[in-house]
């Protein structure tokens, strides 16, 4: 139930009205709660980690572990030649993607999936678990930084899309663009914190 904040008149939640049918004041669109959106956001970081192990727990063949491998390799060599700028734009691309109703949480999940794949085929290649090398990489904050942005990402498409038919976007729209400048800081910080993780690591595997 709504209340008319003029005369108090109660309209009920599933009708889409503007004016009280009472008084004729403007009514304010329902918004989603923050309750609701912290939820999502939970639910979903839990579904995009959940996907990311079920990409790495299947089994995949050690001729395409390989050929996943070598495309992670020309990644690396960007990020070699590019710096964390690349890490940043690979995965602020995605995240926008992620934002966009509809299409949002399809093209993350199955993402998110791939990733889990790149684990499962660096783990054959270097035969280690993938599930341990799945948890490993938990262990670094820019791990979660980034998973952090895409269940934000995801679950804001949904409040997009859900926004789109109850005819309320422009105000979601302004939700949806403060929460697409938070991901691009949070996704610079990790970039940065990943990068400085992978030159550690490689100077020290050098020595
Ligand atoms: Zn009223």
């Amino acid at each position: 139930m709504i209340k008319c904040q003029k005369c108090g008149w109660e309209i009920s939640w599933g009708r889409n009205v503007k004016f009280c049918p009472n008084c004729g004041a403007p009514i304010p669109a329902p918004t989603i709660s923050s309750g609701i959106r912290v939820a999502a956001f939970i639910i979903l970081l839990i579904l995009c980690i959940s996907v990311t192990a079920i990409g790495a727990s299947i089994k995949i063949e050690v001729s395409e572990a390989r050929s996943l491998s070598h495309e992670v390799e020309s990644l690396e060599n960007a990020v070699r030649s590019i710096g964390f700028q690349a890490i940043f734009g690979n995965n602020f691309m995605h995240a926008l993607i992620m934002f966009a109703p509809i299409v949002g949480p399809i093209w993350g999940f199955s993402v998110l999936y791939n990733t889990g794949k790149v684990i499962a085929a660096i783990s054959i290649v270097n035969e280690l678990d993938p599930r341990l090398n799945m948890l490993v990489l938990f262990f670094f904050p820019f791990t979660w930084m980034e998973y952090i942005s895409y269940a934000l990402a995801i679950s804001e498409s949904i409040f997009l899309t859900y926004s789109i038919i109850k005819r309320n976007f422009r105000e979601e729209f302004t939700t949806a663009s403060k929460l697409v400048v938070l991901c691009s800081i949070i996704l610079l910080i990790a970039a940065l914190i990943e990068f400085y993780v992978i030159s550690l690591l490689e100077s020290s595997l050098k020595i």
